[in-house]
């Protein structure tokens, strides 16, 4: 059984003008998914719809089998963690620290046990010296690794991080990719958005590439990025990284 199975999923933001037609997709326990695709393919739009933030026009989304179509966007994200494209909002007089704990402290638990997986995840995302700055003095991707740490501390069954390794430095890239390939060992599910074919190659089983709203390809990663066509349409660059 997948971990989640999108059918025939269509949507639109506005009437007459269709974002995604009939998608199907199929994503299994334990998988490290890509979804590739040129601006505007609706990559975002899949993983908004998946969190219960816009509903599908027609079609179903299920997870382990059951419809999740009456599940609240609160109920999705006990579940399914979602890591958006853009922290521009994190504008916020709130300490790091306290921002990553608060997911953990509203679940409850001793202070000691908290503290130390706090500081943990923010070792991992290279964040641990700036964990009593207010968040507003971060850059965009220090930002964008708080939105990941506040995330993964939480251990979803399923993780989307839309674009994740934009304006990220090398170091903390691999130091992120590395902790998330631990995550899903331990059975987590990872789907990843992303134009880095350096990220698909090297840790993704599997690459969906969208295009207008449809699935242009969904093969194993060396296969996908061998079609030359594939590459072109989705706008796929060679990571930044290491340039
Ligand atoms: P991607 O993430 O692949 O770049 P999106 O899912 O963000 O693409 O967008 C798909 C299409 O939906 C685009 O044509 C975009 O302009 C449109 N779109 C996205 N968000 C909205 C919105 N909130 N309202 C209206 N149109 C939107
Ligand atoms: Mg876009
Ligand atoms: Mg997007």
């Amino acid at each position: 059984l997948p971990i989640l199975e999108l059918r025939d999923i269509s949507f639109g933001y506005e009437k007459n003008r269709p974002v995604l037609h009939k998608l199907n997709l199929l994503i299994h326990k334990g998988e490290m998914v890509c979804i590739a695709g040129r601006n505007g393919a609706g990559k975002s739009t899949v993983s908004k719809l998946i969190c219960g933030f816009y509903k599908p026009t027609s079609g179903s989304i299920l997870m382990n089998g059951r419809d999740i179509a009456k599940d609240t966007i609160k109920e999705r994200a006990e579940r399914i963690g979602f890591v958006m494209q853009n922290p521009n909002h994190m504008i916020s007089k709130t300490l790091l620290y306290d921002e990553v704990a608060l997911g953990l402290k509203l679940r409850g638990g001793s202070e000691e046990d908290i503290r130390e997986r706090v500081h943990h995840v923010l070792k991992i995302c290279g964040l641990y010296v700036f964990r009593s700055w207010p968040i507003s003095a971060l850059s965009y991707g220090q930002k964008k690794r708080v939105t990941i740490a506040s995330i993964m501390i939480l251990e979803p069954e399923v993780i989307i991080l839309d674009e994740p390794t934009a304006a990220q430095d090398y170091r903390h890239y691999n130091e992120m990719m590395e902790f998330l390939l631990t995550l899903r060992e331990q059975g987590m599910t990872v789907i990843m958005i992303t134009h880095d074919m350096h990220l698909m190659l090297e840790y993704a089983d599997r690459a969906v590439v969208l295009s207008d709203g449809v699935k242009l390809a969904d093969d194993s990663p060396e296969r996908v990025l061998t079609n030359i066509e594939v590459v072109r349409n989705a706008n796929l660059k060679e990571t930044s990284l290491f340039t």
